[in-house]
C-alpha cells in the first residue's frame, strides 16, 4: 500500500530533473519556515526536513557562524584538540539531563545509535539488547537490528547484533523479557527506546513510561539508551523529552536538529561511569568526520539559538494550541479522523483509512502546506514544523486542514 500512498513531498522533490532547476529548488526564500519551489510557489514546511529544522531554515546565526568558520578552518584532525569540539561537548554536558557529561560525536543518528550499542556492550560486558516494536533507530546493521519494523529489517536478516523487541509502552512485557534473558544467562546490556515513536506515526508513550523503564533497567543492571534523535533539541516542548519525565538515561542519542539543519551531526552523551570503558582506548571507536569543526560550530550556534529564542518553550505553547485547534476540527469529522496526538511541535494525525490520509496530505500540499507521511504508519501523517513557525502560518495550517477535510468528506 505504501507505493500508492506515497507522500506528496516525495512527488514534489522528484519533480525536477534538470540540475539548474534542482539548484533553483534549493534557493530557499529568506523565510525560516517555508520554501519556494521552481515555479515560485511558497510552501509552509510542516515536515521540517524530517526533524532537522528546529531553528528554522538557514537560521542567520547558524549560517553566519558556519560561513565564518569555513573561511578559517573547516576540518580538524583527531590528533589535536579542536576547541569547538570541547566547547560543544561542554555545552551538551550542561544542557543534557542529570550526570550525562561525556560526549562522542558522529555524523548521523544511526551512527549515534550504533555507538550507543557498542558503548553499552563495552560498559556492561553484556551483548543482548531490548528495543521496541515499530521503533526506528537507523539503517546501519546495529541500529537496524534495534529498529522494530519488518519493512526495514526483513531483507537484511539475520543480524549479528542480538535484539529482542517489546511492544512499545508495554512495561510488563519489558519486565518479562528482561527476566527471561536473566534466566537464560543473557542479561540485557541495554534497553533502547524513542520516547515518542516518530517514524511509527508519532506514537505516544503511556504516562510515566520512561520512569518505569528506568526502574526496570536499574533492577536488571541494563543501561537505558534514549534515542532522542527526533524528540531532542526542543521538538517536544523541552530541550529533551527525558525532562518531561525527569529521567536521566545512561546514554542519550542525538542528531537531526543538532546541526541546525545546516550540518550533518550526531552525538551520544553518557555518564562518566558508562563512558569510562570507551576512554581506555579512545582510538578504537571513532569517525574521521565525527565532531568536525564545521559541524561543531553549527551545533554550538544552534543550541544558543534554541536557548536565546526560547524555542522549546515556543514549541510547547504553539504545539498545545495546534493540538487543541486540530482536535476541535477533527471532532467535526469523526468518521475520517481517528486520533490527533503529540507533544510540542511533534504531532501525528491519524485517519481511519490510509486513502483518506493520503487525500488530506495531498490536499494540504495543493494548498501549499507540506506534511510528512510515515512509512511505519501510512494512515498517519506528521506535523513537524520548524519551532520558529509564525502564529499566522500555524493558523493557515489549521484553517487549511479544516477546508481540506470538508472537501474529502464523503
Ligand atoms: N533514530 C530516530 C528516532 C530517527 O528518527 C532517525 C531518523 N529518522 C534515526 C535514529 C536515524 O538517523 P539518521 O537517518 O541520521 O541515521
Amino acid at each position: 500500500g505504501y507505493k500508492e500512498h506515497v507522500n506528496p513531498g516525495y512527488l514534489f522533490s522528484r519533480k525536477t530533473v534538470d540540475m539548474n532547476k534542482e539548484l533553483a529548488f534549493v534557493e530557499w526564500k529568506d523565510a525560516r519556515n517555508s520554501f519556494i519551489d521552481i515555479d515560485g510557489n511558497e510552501y509552509i514546511d510542516c515536515i521540517g526536513g524530517r526533524g532537522i529544522y528546529n531553528v528554522g531554515h538557514r537560521h542567520p546565526k547558524v549560517l553566519q557562524t558556519v560561513m565564518n568558520q569555513l573561511q578559517k578552518q573547516a576540518m580538524h584532525t583527531h590528533d589535536l584538540l579542536d576547541p569547538y569540539r570541547a566547547i560543544l561537548a561542554k555545552t551538551l554536558a550542561e544542557i543534557t539531563p542529570g550526570d550525562l557529561k561525556y560526549v562522542f560525536f558522529t555524523n548521523s543518528g544511526g551512527e549515534a545509535v550504533e555507538s550507543a550499542i557498542k558503548l553499552a556492550r563495552k560498559a556492561t560486558n553484556r551483548h543482548t539488547f531490548i528495543s521496541t516494536t515499530a521503533g526506528y533507530h537507523g539503517v546501519s546493521l546495529g541500529s537496524l537490528a534495534a529498529t522494530g519494523k519488518a519493512f526495514y529489517r526483513k531483507p537484511f536478516l539475520p543480524f549479528a547484533q542480538n535484539f529482542r523487541h517489546a511492544l512499545f509502552g508495554d512495561v510488563d512485557m519489558l519486565y518479562k523479557l528482561l527476566k527471561s534473558l536473566e534466566i537464560v544467562g543473557e542479561e540485557a546490556a541495554g534497553v533502547i527506546i524513542e520516547p515518542i515513536q516518530g517514524n511509527a506515526g508519532v506514537r505516544m508513550p503511556p504516562d510515566n513510561y520512561l520512569q518505569e523503564v528506568r526502574q526496570l533497567c536499574d533492577e536488571f543492571g541494563a543501561l537505558l539508551i534514549l534515542d532522542e534523535v527526533q524528540t531532542g533539541m526542543g521538538r517536544t516542548g523541552k530541550m529533551f523529552y527525558a525532562e518531561h519525565e525527569n529521567v536521566t538515561p545512561d546514554i542519550l542519542c542525538l542528531a537531526k536538529a543538532l546541526g541546525g539543519g545546516i550540518m550533518p551531526m550526531g552525538a551520544i552523551v553518557a555518564s562518566e561511569k558508562v563512558y569510562e570503558s570507551f576512554m581506555e582506548e579512545p582510538y578504537r571507536h571513532e569517525h574521521t568526520f565525527g565532531g568536525n569543526t564545521l559541524a561543531c560550530v553549527a551545533a554550538i550556534a544552534t543550541i544558543h539559538v534554541l536557548i536565546e529564542e526560547r524555542l522549546p518553550e515556543r514549541a510547547a505553547v504553539i504545539g498545545e494550541y495546534m493540538l487543541k485547534e486540530l482536535r476541535a476540527i477533527a471532532a467535526r469529522y469523526p468518521k475520517l479522523v481517528q486520533e490527533i496526538r503529540g507533544k510540542g511541535l511533534f504531532i501525528g494525525v491519524e485517519f481511519f483509512d490510509s486513502v483518506v490520509g493520503f487525500e488530506v496530505s495531498k490536499g494540504l500540499f495543493d494548498n501549499k502546506i507540506l506534511v510528512e507521511g510515515t512509512v511505519g504508519d501510512v494512515k498517519t501523517f506528521r506535523i513537524e514544523p520548524p519551532l520558529t513557525i509564525e502564529q499566522e502560518q500555524v493558523d493557515r495550517v489549521i484553517q487549511t486542514f479544516d477546508l481540506v477535510l470538508s472537501q474529502v468528506q464523503r
